[in-house]
């Protein structure tokens, strides 16, 4: 019933030139008493979304440095992703709470997951709130637990995270992007660690100018013209109603700017349809913009096209856990300009490596400064790729899961400092 994904496989010496030897030698040493370790990831969907876009290049990764990793995926039937769906907007800050039978349903869903998930793991690692309930259910399946939260819980719905709080407390290790994000309450660990894109993945891998024009010439796109384009879901707090009102502003000076707003649909958000159908009607048949999802055939290598092919990358969410896109954007050494929320200025220096807006305005004035001046774009993208270089490359995140590992596991240099400090004590 829980799914596992396969997941190919990656080799973490190729990333040696795009990070450098140190790191990888770090990697290596911390993954070394670490050999065998049986760790589950579980999430709730293998396809759509940032979870799933760095599970399919972590999980490979750790086990190309030793460990035995499985990927896992939740059993539910629509009843519990609407319900998921309303907690995840909640625990954003939307207003609607979940009913008593609506969280009735979130713990059904989580017995029976429960229920099927093996034991004998010496890490389980649960993402986000949806099988968050595990911990509680079985603990004794995994010798240790954590909690990976990958949204924005700065402003939850209060009743929300009150009552989600006694299902997350008592992981023993929890991981999240921004210190702002962390609820009171918590008794375990606190990390605050932020994801990373992968360089060598289809989706972010060098594409030629040639080959990025080829592919998104294929979807009607002129490519002699400029694009504005975002790629993300069709959620409202993303903004692609916003992002089209910001390209009619910068339509107005620029008369020949188009716009791709490429999204995918995720198996685990039913909203999804309604809030696409609402951004073709707001777009009202301009035929300068392109609305693209993964049933139009566009896959990662498109992605990378349109991110490539892009004169100017936004992303404007009104709120954002961390936006993997703005990573991707960046490492393709794109201008980006995107809304000043949630993990968007932790990858963006306003007026650095990317602009920062809140407002539609504010956008289009920020994007026609970058369609007038390409001089100004080239040197804002190069330093984003750079800044991206150093801090959001999977590596990293690599390297940071392993740490943790061996804390909860009791092995390596992290546990002996531990233990020395313990008996200083
Ligand atoms: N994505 C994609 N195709 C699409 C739209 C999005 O592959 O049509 C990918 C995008 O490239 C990124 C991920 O989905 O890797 C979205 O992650 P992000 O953190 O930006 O947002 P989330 O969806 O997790 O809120």
């Amino acid at each position: 019933m829980l799914q596992p994904v396969a997941v190919g496989s990656k080799i973490l010496t190729d990333y040696t030139h795009i990070v450098g030897r140190e790191l990888i030698a770090e990697i290596r040493e911390l993954a070394e008493p670490l050999q065998g370790a049986r760790v589950a990831h579980i999430s709730a969907t293998a396809f759509g979304g940032g979870v799933a876009e760095i599970l399919y290049t972590l999980v490979p990764l750790m086990k190309d440095v030793g460990l035995d990793v499985e990927w896992q995926i939740l059993y539910g039937r629509e009843e519990f992703f609407n319900v998921t769906k309303l907690m995840h907007n909640a625990l954003q800050g939307a207003p609607d709470d979940l009913t008593d039978e609506q969280w009735d349903i979130w713990q059904k869903y989580n017995e029976i997951n429960a229920a099927e998930l093996h034991d004998g793991w010496d890490v389980c690692l649960v993402h986000d709130p949806q099988p968050a309930g595990l911990l509680a259910l079985v603990p004794e399946k995994a010798r240790s637990w954590v909690w990976r939260c990958h949204i924005d819980l700065s402003t939850p719905n209060p009743s929300t995270i009150d009552r989600l709080l006694p299902y997350i407390r008592d992981y023993p290790e929890s991981l999240f992007h921004m210190e702002t994000y962390v609820p009171d309450g918590l008794r375990g660990t606190v990390n605050v660690v932020p994801p990373a894109i992968d360089p060598l993945a289809p989706k972010n891998m060098a594409l030629s100018p040639d080959d990025a024009a080829f592919v998104c010439n294929q979807f009607g796109i002129d490519v002699d013209r400029p694009l504005m384009c975002q790629v993300s879901r069709f959620d409202p707090w993303k903004d692609p109603l916003g992002v089209i009102d910001a390209y009619r502003l910068v339509k107005e000076e620029m008369p020949s700017v188009q716009l791709a707003l490429v999204g995918s649909m995720a198996s685990d958000d039913p909203e999804g349809w309604d809030f696409y159908n609402a951004t073709v009607a707001h777009a009202d048949g301009d035929p300068d913009i392109f609305i693209l999802n993964n049933f139009n055939n566009v896959g990662s290598i498109e992605v990378n096209a349109f991110q490539s092919q892009s004169d100017v990358v936004v992303q404007k969410s009104t709120r954002e856990g961390f936006g993997l896109t703005v990573s991707e954007a960046l490492w393709k050494g794109r201008p980006f300009v995107g809304g000043d929320v949630g993990g968007i200025p932790l990858q963006v220096e306003n007026g650095i490596s990317g602009y920062l807006v809140d407002t539609p305005e504010r956008c289009a004035a920020r994007c026609l400064d970058i369609l007038q001046d390409p001089a100004l774009g080239k040197a804002l993208g190069r330093r984003g790729k750079e800044h991206v270089r150093k801090h959001f490359l999977t590596p990293r995140y690599l390297r940071d899961y392993l740490k943790i590992f061996s804390e909860q596991l009791g092995v390596g240099v992290h546990a002996e400092q531990a233990r020395v400090e313990d008996d200083a004590a």
